[in-house]
């Protein structure tokens, strides 16, 4: 036996192709570098030229019941897969099925069949590949060598078929992978940056606190640009600001002297008085003796929320020196929703004379109002509204819910006339005026805005934010005072048995 197949396969262009497609370096064709090596290996076996002719028939009907075997799973892959066959393929491929075809034809003859089908495929294949066969003489050399031309085409259609096979399982799984990859890769890089600014804002701030914290142990006070920056809230306040860890040293840091001293004492000197009212002036006025009982609770409803205003704030301006962001935080939220509960109550005072009459309209006045006082108590507690930026937006929703005390307004000069309903509002007009202007003063943050620095201790926005809140209480509990007086006055006609 002698073996010359190197040289029929690498004379055909499948196979050049085939030679090349092996050589292409590809890391994921372990698998099917084995494949071909054994493919080459039987490519080898039948390259070697019988010289017996009943050997060589063999070895053509074994060929061909290999070869349908070999296109059948070629043509199921290509099927499935909807894999088309190269161009360069597509020759070798019909002249596969062209033998296969015609030597199945001369099946099942028993005797002689094997020389038949070995003719029959000499045949075929020197319609189109005549070229290979024409140097040899005999048929039996013929078929040796459409045998080894056959077998190249099918091992190239084999490694084509294996290539798109592997791609498509483990190339596209890879090609998903490595996009997915690229992409985790891209999103951690974001979310690492994103942790490492976080990472890096958080240490800083924790820097800050505790710089600020040794600070304040040093000197007691620190300035503005000492301050962590949750805790800045106006930049126009520039000295004697508190810091500390301790809650009991907030609370004793109100005996000393510091930015916030005026603004917590104005409130605890505020709710003294406002108590003082409430207990002793009020029940000595000669409406409380004209009161019913829901009259007494109604003003008791106004003291409650005057005192609770009071308590939040100087409860806030006593602990917002707290070296703890989340619980300076919660306690600027309490300082809000006194606020919000003050001007509710205020305004139900006058719907709730205006219709001392009108229980139905009394309390449709009534619930607009409350319904804004607890939509000031809930929204404080949301992130946004707290911001240094919204304190504008602060200001119109407390506007907006002093406006609901005007809702009434159209009701009663429908039914009452213009000129006695602007009777009727002129008691509160002051206490709205000095809310008013304290709002506007609060959020504008005037003076210190004109002169920084000089009123840090006394004198500021927010003190003087604070002296309007005392004001619109006394303003309001005087107007209030008045209210009952002209409310029981109109019941004597109207309403008689509601005012005992
Ligand atoms: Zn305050």
């Amino acid at each position: 036996m002698a073996c010359g197949a190197s040289s029929m396969t690498a004379q055909s262009p499948e196979a050049e192709a085939f030679a090349s497609a092996t050589a292409t370096p590809d890391e994921n064709t372990g698998m099917l570098r084995d494949r071909r090596r054994h493919s080459f290996h039987a490519s080898r076996k039948l390259s070697c030229d019988y010289q017996d002719a009943d050997a060589v028939f063999i070895r053509v009907e074994l060929f061909l019941s290999e070869l349908e075997r070999r296109m059948h799973w070629i043509e199921q892959y290509r099927k499935s897969h909807m894999v088309q066959v190269d161009a360069s393929l597509k020759r070798g491929y019909a002249t596969l099925e062209a033998v296969r075809d015609q030597c199945s034809l001369a099946s099942g003859e028993l005797m002689g069949s094997g020389k038949k089908r070995a003719k029959i495929l000499v045949e075929t294949l020197e319609d189109g590949y005549n070229e290979a066969l024409v140097t040899k003489e005999t048929l039996e050399q013929k078929a040796q060598a459409g045998v080894r031309l056959m077998e190249s085409f099918l091992v190239e259609l084999e490694s084509k078929v294996h290539a798109v096979r592997d791609r498509g399982i483990y190339g596209t799984i890879d090609d998903g992978w490595k996009a997915v990859d690229s992409g985790l890769v891209h999103a951690r890089e974001i979310v690492d940056e994103g942790m490492e600014r976080a990472r890096h804002a958080r240490d800083t701030l924790r820097d800050t606190i505790e710089e600020a914290i040794r600070l304040a142990k040093e000197k007691r006070l620190i300035n503005y640009d000492e301050l962590p920056h949750p805790w800045r809230v106006n930049p126009h306040i520039l000295n004697g600001y508190r810091f500390t860890t301790s809650k009991v040293e907030c609370v004793s840091s109100i005996f000393a002297f510091s930015n916030e001293m005026f603004n917590i004492w104005s409130h605890v000197i505020g709710l003294i008085i406002v108590l003082a009212i409430a207990f002793y002036f009020y029940p000595l006025h000669t409406n409380f003796h004209l009161s019913s009982k829901s009259d007494v609770t109604i003003a008791a409803v106004f003291f409650f929320a005057a005192c609770k205003c009071l308590v939040c704030s100087t409860i806030w301006h006593t602990m917002n020196s707290i070296a703890s962001q989340p619980l300076m935080e919660r306690f600027a939220c309490v300082d809000y929703t006194g606020i919000s509960m003050l001007v509710a109550a205020s305004i139900v005072t006058t719907e709730y004379t205006a219709f001392y009459c009108e229980p139905f309209s009394r309390w449709v006045y009534i619930l607009l109002t409350m319904s804004f006082g607890i939509g000031g108590i809930i929204l404080p507690w949301h992130p946004t509204f707290n911001r240094h930026d919204m304190a504008w937006a602060r200001v119109g929703f407390y506007v907006t819910l002093a406006l609901t005390g005007f809702s009434p307004i159209a009701q009663l000069i429908y039914t009452r006339g213009f000129s006695w309903t602007m009777y009727f509002y002129a008691p509160v007009m002051k206490s709205i005026m000095v809310y008013f202007i304290g709002a506007c003063v609060y959020a504008s943050k005037v003076p210190e805005r004109w002169k920084p620095g000089l009123f840090d201790y006394v004198g500021g926005s927010h003190n003087i934010w604070h002296l309007a809140v005392l004001g619109g209480i006394f303003f309001h509990y005087h107007a209030m005072q008045d209210l009952f007086a002209g409310a029981f006055q109109r019941a004597l006609g109207e309403c008689p048995n509601m005012t005992m």
